[in-house]
């Protein structure tokens, strides 16, 4: 079959590359460069972690995602998962819930006391944590080093071709062609759409109307000198366990120590630039004095704003059909790096008309994944 794929960010390129694996001739096709810098998945980092409280569908599908992304780091002969760990601060009960749910989906983790963090993890102020859950088969996903894995895996296939520049302005789902804004049409047997936070502007009304798009802050810092050997043993932190919903991902393979919080992820309107406001530096400045012992302003080398687009309905990602021979990744919810692979496995059996097997994510549109990070 001759795919056509919509987007260079991470669920186009690998639904490329399970496209390519599968022996298929491929066409992807980017508005920007391929890796393109203000693309979501754009970044030194994301996190990649097992455990969902509350939700065994996404914790055994975040396990097997696990899995797959050691199976592309041989592929592409390329490191790019340091795994560190995820901890996931809880009230006591739900870390025990939380490490049984893991345990039952086949993964590795052990429930952490308040006195075990104060113990570990000194640099950490976690005030009144009362417990966690420490999982082994998490960690961090250096993003940048993902995209060029797949780029640098990609020009190497016969029958895989890299368009850069060039903006796709309209997709024709029953024939499987795409139009690019310099007027050429691209002919195929299928196309799949994963456009980031730009799929409003692609996609048909009635599923643009759909989607929400969200922007959100982050810090990028240097830790003190004196700190530096406990950050280098710090694993990601999905949830600091405070009522803003902090986050962090350590500085692990010389990247800076990334900072966010929900509360400074906002509903916008339009998707413009990527620099961060005086107001959400401050409140996340802030925030984190709480939280991190000597932490100000000098800590900090730069900031961004990234953008993602949510299904309004359910707050989750959306993969829809735009006929017979097209599917999109409408939406990534916020939190589809680490369910990459599954992604793209899913929307490569689609577009190629492959039976479904356990190792996708079949259940896309029950939406078992969640906005958080
Ligand atoms: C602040 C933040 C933190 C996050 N943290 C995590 C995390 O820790 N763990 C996790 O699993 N996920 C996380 N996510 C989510 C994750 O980063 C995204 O789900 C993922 O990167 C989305 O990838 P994508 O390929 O769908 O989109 P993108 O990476 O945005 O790629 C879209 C591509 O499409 C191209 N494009 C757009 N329009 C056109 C067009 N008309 N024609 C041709 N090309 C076009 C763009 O140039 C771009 O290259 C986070 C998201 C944000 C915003």
């Amino acid at each position: 079959m001759r795919v056509t794929v919509v987007g260079g960010g991470v669920i186009a390129l690998l639904t490329a590359v399970e496209c390519a694996l599968d022996g298929h001739r491929v066409t992807v096709v980017d508005q920007g460069s391929i890796p393109y810098g203000r693309a979501t998945s754009f970044d030194q980092h994301r996190i990649i972690r097992a455990l969902h409280p509350g939700d065994p569908l996404a914790t055994a599908a975040a396990l097997r995602a696990h899995r797959r992304w050691l199976e592309l780091e041989e592929l592409f002969a390329t490191r790019f998962y340091e795994r560190v760990g995820a901890l996931t601060v809880l009230p006591p009960a739900a870390a025990d819930a939380g490490t049984v749910l893991l345990a039952d989906a086949g993964g590795r983790a052990r429930t952490l006391t308040a006195d075990a963090l104060a113990d570990r993890y000194p640099h950490l102020s976690l005030g009144g944590a009362a417990g966690a859950v420490l999982e082994d088969d998490a960690g961090v996903l250096l993003a940048e080093r993902v995209l060029a894995a797949c780029v640098g895996w990609l020009r190497w296939q016969s029958g895989v071709g890299l368009l850069e520049h060039r903006p796709a302005v309209a997709v024709d789902g029953e024939r499987g062609r795409v139009t690019l804004a310099d007027g050429q049409v691209l002919d195929g047997d299928g196309v799949v759409v994963a456009v980031g936070p730009w799929a409003r502007r692609l996609l048909p009304e009635r599923v643009a109307k759909s989607l929400a798009l969200y922007r959100q802050s982050l810090l990028y810092c240097r830790v003190p000198r004196g700190v530096a050997e406990a950050w280098a043993a710090t694993p990601a932190v999905p949830a600091l366990g405070t009522r803003r919903g902090a986050w962090l991902i350590p500085p692990v393979a010389g990247t800076a120590l990334k900072l966010s919080s929900a509360a400074v992820c906002r509903q916008v309107d339009d998707l413009t630039d990527n620099t961060t406001p005086e107001r959400w530096q401050q409140e996340l400045t802030a925030e984190f004095g709480d939280l991190l012992p000597g932490f100000g302003p000098a800590w900090v080398l730069g900031t961004k704003d990234c953008y993602y687009l949510s299904h309004a309905e359910t707050g989750g990602p959306l993969a829809v059909s735009l006929g017979a021979s097209a599917h999109a990744y409408a939406a990534c919810g916020g939190s589809s790096f680490k369910f990459a692979p599954l992604i793209a496995r899913t929307l490569a059996d689609r577009v190629l008309g492959r039976v479904p097997d356990r190792t996708g994510l079949a259940a896309l549109d029950a939406d078992p994944l969640d906005a958080r990070p």
